[in-house]
């Protein structure tokens, strides 16, 4: 009898996930709560093993031509001065001509595109209740929908909603990592293209981030905070509030940031933080991408676990009972996560040294890079060798064939 999968959440690992199970000839459901695909969005990296799951979707082309091509990032000292000029690449491990970096919204389109014919997508909607059972797992929906699935999976973010109905709540998990950050958008006064300006004080770090010749930069200020700002979560006037509190003496161009943030409609502020759980998988659901294993903007890895994990846990279920199959999933795939989890502390992480004595550590480093990219990216990005899976075959031999 055909499987049927309910998939919440429809950004990276839920539309990844729906592509190849449908491969494999499951009946799938995508719930989620937004009204459709996000669009616009910060630009991510796609990087190492990751870019393999989006070849076998046949989407690199179309992603090559969305690539933002960042040409350079500068760093400034607190009073304004230019400490270094480097490529990204120097910064990030990433590789020249073979890494992507998309905006996410034209990643998550190019997704959905290429799995809204052949699955059901439930878009203003989320899961209420789950029940499991020896037959399935019963859900309500908040639209108050009933339906039973074989299997539910969790693709809803690192505040998974669905994670804390089955798992419990997310502090078990969450990882806080001394920082907090916003980031929306602003006009671009500054005539940047192509490049990012960063302004650092210890503790505290300022970015203008211009994707291309557009009139907007993506705004960027991180702080570090000893404990999570709780009271802040879910109240945009606090964040707000925050925010300019920390940064109300910072030099530079942060004047008119702060200004801009005022009225800014999609400020996206959150703590930094990463998901660890010890298990991905309970009864008959399972947790993928951010959900599962968020490992922070630090690392930049999140979409590539997002790819990865999504096409792994499709591969592991291929032909498997869901038990056996969320096995294989973890077997296979948790080496990789932790590695690129363990990224932290390591390259783009130690962008932001909370003390004096440490960015001017850093500032030395800085100087002496190369300004040149690296041939090679980090050994996390590829320490996974994307298997073949009966649902990857076919697909294989059409994108030869065409
Ligand atoms: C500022 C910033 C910069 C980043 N930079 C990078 C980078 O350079 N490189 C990189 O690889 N990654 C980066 N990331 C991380 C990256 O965005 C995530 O790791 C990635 O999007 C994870 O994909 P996901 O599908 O697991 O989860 P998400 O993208 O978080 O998607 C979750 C989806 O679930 C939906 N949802 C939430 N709750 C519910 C619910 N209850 N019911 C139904 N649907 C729900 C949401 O609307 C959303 O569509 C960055 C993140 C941030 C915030």
């Amino acid at each position: 009898m055909t499987r049927t999968v309910l998939i919440s959440g429809a950004s990276v690992a839920g539309p990844v996930l729906a592509y190849w199970l449908h491969r494999a000839g499951d009946a799938v459901t995508v719930v989620e709560k937004a009204s459709a695909p996000r669009s616009g969005g910060y630009p991510i990296d796609v990087r190492g093993t990751a870019l393999d799951v989006l070849g076998r979707m046949g989407l690199l082309p179309r992603l090559r031509e969305a690539h933002i091509d960042l040409r350079r990032i500068t760093f400034l000292q607190g009073d304004g001065s230019r400490v270094a000029a480097l490529h990204p690449h120097a910064i990030s491990g990433g590789v020249e001509g073979r890494d992507l970096e998309v905006r996410r919204g034209d990643l998550t389109e190019a997704l959905h595109e290429a799995v809204r014919d052949d699955v059901e997508f439930l878009f203003d909607d989320s899961i209420a209740t789950l029940d499991q059972h020896d037959h399935g797992v019963d859900v309500t929906f908040h639209s108050g929908a009933a339906r039973t699935f074989d299997v539910v999976v969790a693709a809803d973010g690192t505040h998974s909603r669905t994670r804390e109905l089955v798992f419990g709540p997310e502090e078990q998990f969450h990882r806080y990592l001394g920082y907090c950050f916003g980031i929306f958008t602003m006009r671009n006064t500054f005539g940047l293209s192509h490049e990012t300006v960063m302004w650092n004080a210890p503790g505290k770090a300022a970015a203008l981030y211009a994707t291309g010749n557009d009139d907007e930069v993506h705004a960027f200020l991180n702080f570090a905070l000893p404990q999570p700002p709780f009271d802040a979560f879910g109240d945009l006037a606090a964040q707000r509030d925050l925010v300019t509190s920390v940064f109300a003496d910072a030099g530079w161009e942060i004047p008119g940031m702060l200004t801009a943030l005022r009225g800014a409609e999609d400020l996206f502020f959150d703590a930094v933080s990463q998901i660890r759980m010890p298990h991905w998988s309970s009864g008959r659901v399972a947790v993928v991408g951010d959900a599962a294993y968020a490992p922070s903007f630090l690392t930049g890895q999140g979409t590539s676990l997002a790819l990865v994990g999504a096409y792994m846990l499709a591969g592991g279920l291929t032909g498997q009972d869901h038990a056996e199959g969320f096995r294989r999933y973890e077997h296979s795939t948790r080496e990789f996560v932790t590695l690129n989890q363990d990224l932290v502390g390591k390259g783009g992480a130690t962008l932001f040294p909370t003390t004096a004595q440490d960015l001017e550590r850093r500032n030395e480093r800085l100087r002496g890079l190369s300004a040149l990219p690296p041939a090679q990216g980090r050994d996390a990005h590829s320490a996974l060798t994307l298997p073949e899976f009966a649902m990857t075959k076919q697909r294989l031999r059409y994108l030869a064939e065409s």
